[in-house]
């Protein structure tokens, strides 16, 4: 049987990982400087990460939503208390970001009743019916998704957010602390906590997708921490569970949940819970968020004056070099001759760089060499 063809697909083949590398099935050795879409956060096969993944499978590897699962409240007392997010919050758990978003909207619109999503240009939430609603990317939304009612603004004009909420029918405004797919753009301190404060006015939930940024990408816990502004709610996936699917949604303790407001058959399950203490204990034991700030400061010191750099965006890990030129070439360039995993957006001009957070300055090092061989 044909798999379904959706994917243009690189002519590698990873058989196996370690830390920041990736070897294929001709034994060829990669520098994995883009961690499959963001998602290795603590490195490639961890020793702590398959010892608890391994011991959980030993002993049970899942059982439903229907049942005591103190793994649950394990993670979420640690994401709480290294998020700094555990007095105000609450978790569900959930499998992937799109279904993180998804339940996102949905509890915005069971709490205020409300059904318009504000999102913005060049968003990307997700493939599901409400997260694709509120992608900017007209191409991926089916006719099936193409109802919800959404208004799409431009970044940073918070005007513009003003007058849509005062027409009375916005659950909620979601918005990337950095955009990911979109090209690493990102709100201004000023615009966040203008609509913070137009949101908290008008009764409007306010979601920040931290599917990408979360998990210590940017620095900090939560990207949105360095504006210092809170969310209602907080959809988080990719770097959660180190390349195990899961996802999870802090929500306001504000907003009261009830039986069967929100579910999934695979949320949360022991499998699935294991890979998420392990990489907040991975985070922690390992000050990983410290090297994310020192490697990012080497790298954008390094890149700054190449050849065709026009610009290095975003913070900590989740970082793009904008070309003067468009960068299908280059990547390929770096992936088949120099042995490189980056990354791409809709910004054809930038390459997306999003390795693991315990990646070190002489892999960076690497890079450098390369780009300069290359450009
Ligand atoms: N939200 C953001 C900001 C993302 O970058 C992505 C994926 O790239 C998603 C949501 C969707 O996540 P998933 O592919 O796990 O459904």
């Amino acid at each position: 049987m044909k798999l379904f063809d959706v994917y243009p697909l690189y002519n590698v083949t990873p058989v196996k990982a370690e830390g920041c590398y990736v070897w294929d099935d001709q034994n060829e050795k990669y520098l994995d400087l883009y961690g499959g879409h963001a998602v290795i956060s603590i490195g490639h096969t961890h020793p702590h990460f398959k010892a608890a993944l391994e011991e959980q499978l030993s002993n049970i590897a899942f059982y439903s939503n229907a049942i005591q699962n103190p793994l649950q409240q394990e993670l979420s007392d640690k994401l709480g208390a290294l998020s700094g997010c555990g007095d105000d919050f609450e978790l569900f758990l959930c499998s992937t970001g799109a279904e993180a978003n998804e339940n996102a909207i949905k509890v915005a619109s069971f709490y205020n009743k409300k059904s318009r999503v504000i999102a913005f240009k060049n968003g990307f939430h997700g493939r599901t019916s409400a997260a694709v609603s509120v992608t900017d990317n007209k191409k991926i939304i089916a006719p099936v998704n193409a109802h919800n009612p959404v208004t799409i603004l431009p970044l940073n004009d918070s005007e513009a957010v003003r007058k849509e909420i005062e027409k009375g029918d916005v659950t909620a405004v979601i918005v990337e602390p950095i955009q990911g797919v979109g090209g690493l753009d990102e709100p201004t301190t000023e615009f966040l906590k203008e609509i913070r404060k137009i949101t908290e006015e008008n009764n409007v939930c306010l979601i920040l997708d931290e599917v990408q940024t979360g998990f210590g990408r940017s620095g900090k816990f939560f990207a949105h921490q360095y504006h210092g502004i809170k969310a209602d709610i907080i959809p988080m996936a990719k770097g959660m569970g180190n390349g195990f699917p899961i996802g999870g949604v802090l929500i306001s303790k504000h907003i009261e949940s009830w039986h069967g407001m929100l579910g999934t058959t695979f949320g949360g399950s022991h499998l699935a819970c294991a890979a998420g203490i392990a990489v907040l204990d991975v985070i922690r034991k390992e000050n990983l968020m410290d090297n994310v700030v020192e490697i990012s400061e080497y790298f954008k010191k390094e890149v700054a004056n190449l050849p065709g750099v026009k610009k290095v965006k975003g913070k900590g890990l989740m970082l793009g070099l904008e070309f003067d030129f468009e960068v299908g070439d280059l990547r390929k360039k770096l992936i088949y001759d120099e042995k490189i995993f980056t990354g791409g957006a809709m910004n054809k001009k930038l390459l997306r760089i999003l390795p693991p957070l315990n990646v070190t300055q002489q892999d960076i090092d690497l890079f450098v060499q390369a780009l300069k061989k290359i450009v």
